[in-house]
C-alpha cells in the first residue's frame, strides 16, 4: 500500500544519552501538501524530534520513515534530497557569501568533480527570487541581521530540492513584512507538495495557519489535531500551567490565544 507520509515517526524514544531520554514512545506523521506545527513548553523534547526526523539523532526505540522508507536505509545523498533541516542557531557562515551558501544545498547533486552543474546555479538563483533576496546575493553572510539569514537559509533549503522540510522557529528574527512572506512562501511550498513541519511558540500563526498541530509536552505527544481541538484553555493550563486565554481571530473566527 503506497504511504502518503512524508514523515512518519512510530514509537520514537530517543535522547542524547543511553540513561537519559527525552522522547517517549512518538507517534507523529507529516503528510505530502501538509503543514503542520509543533508546540510544546520549553524543553519538552521540539528540537529533539525534528533532530530524529532528520536522521541527526538515532532514535533507541521505533522508527523513522521518509516517503515510507525506514530512514536508516536511506543513503546520505537520498536523506539530503528528501529533508531539508533549519535548525534553530543559524551558522554564520564565515567568508562565505549569500550565494555560495545557497548553492551549498545543493551538495548532493555535485558530480564527480565536485563543480555545480548550470542546473545547480539555476536552483540556488530561482531559490534566492523565491526568498527575495537577490540584492543580498554578493553578501557576506555573516554581515546580515538575523531575519535576513533566515531567508538566507531558507533558500539553501530550498536550493536543496528537498520534499519534507523541518523548520525549528524559523519565525523568530522576523518582523511583520518577512513573516507574511514566510507564510506566503510556505503556502506555495505546500501547493507544491511539499510538507512542513515547523515548531513554533507562536500558537496564534499556527491556529490560523497550520493545516494539523500537535503539543509535545514532558517529551510525549499529549495532543494533535485543528486548532479547534488544541487551543483550548483547559488543555494550554495542563500543558503551560498558566492561565490562557482563548478569544475568536476577527478576520477568520479562528481560536486565538489572549495572556
Ligand atoms: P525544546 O525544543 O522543546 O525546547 P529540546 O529538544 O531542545 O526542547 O530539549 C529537550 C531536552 O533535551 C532538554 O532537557 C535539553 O536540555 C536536552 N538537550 C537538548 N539538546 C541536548 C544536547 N545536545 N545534549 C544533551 N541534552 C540536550
Amino acid at each position: 500500500m503506497p504511504d502518503d507520509n512524508l514523515l512518519r515517526l512510530r514509537g520514537i524514544t530517543a535522547g542524547y544519552s543511553a540513561s537519559h531520554n527525552v522522547l517517549h514512545g512518538v507517534n507523529l506523521s507529516v503528510g505530502s501538501g501538509e503543514f503542520a506545527a509543533l508546540v510544546g513548553p520549553n524543553g519538552s523534547g521540539k528540537s529533539t524530534l525534528l533532530a530524529v526526523a532528520a536522521g541527526y539523532l538515532p532514535a533507541q526505540v521505533g522508527e523513522v520513515t521518509l516517503c515510507g522508507r525506514p530512514l536508516n536505509s536511506l543513503s546520505a545523498t537520498e536523506r539530503a534530497r528528501t529533508v531539508a533541516w533549519l535548525t534553530q542557531e543559524l551558522p554564520n557562515a564565515p567568508g562565505y557569501t549569500v550565494r555560495q551558501v545557497v548553492v551549498l544545498g545543493r551538495y548532493s547533486y555535485l558530480k564527480d568533480f565536485g563543480t555545480y552543474t548550470p542546473v545547480d546555479e539555476s536552483a540556488a538563483e530561482d531559490a534566492l527570487r523565491r526568498c527575495d533576496i537577490v540584492r543580498l546575493a554578493d553578501r557576506p553572510v555573516s554581515e546580515l541581521s538575523g531575519g535576513e539569514r533566515q531567508r538566507v537559509f531558507l533558500a539553501q533549503a530550498l536550493a536543496q530540492g528537498a520534499r519534507l522540510m523541518l523548520f525549528d522557529e524559523p519565525t523568530n528574527h522576523l518582523d511583520p513584512a518577512s513573516l507574511s512572506y514566510l507564510l506566503k512562501l510556505l503556502k506555495e511550498l505546500t501547493a507544491e507538495g511539499r510538507g512542513v513541519l515547523m515548531v513554533t511558540h507562536d500558537l496564534n500563526l499556527a491556529a490560523r495557519h497550520a493545516d494539523r498541530m500537535a503539543i509535545l509536552s514532558g517529551g510525549r505527544i499529549v495532543a494533535c489535531g485543528g486548532p479547534e481541538e488544541l487551543v483550548r484553555p483547559k488543555l494550554l493550563r495542563e500543558v503551560y500551567g498558566a492561565e490562557i486565554n482563548v478569544v475568536r481571530h476577527p478576520v477568520d473566527g479562528k481560536p486565538q490565544i489572549l495572556l
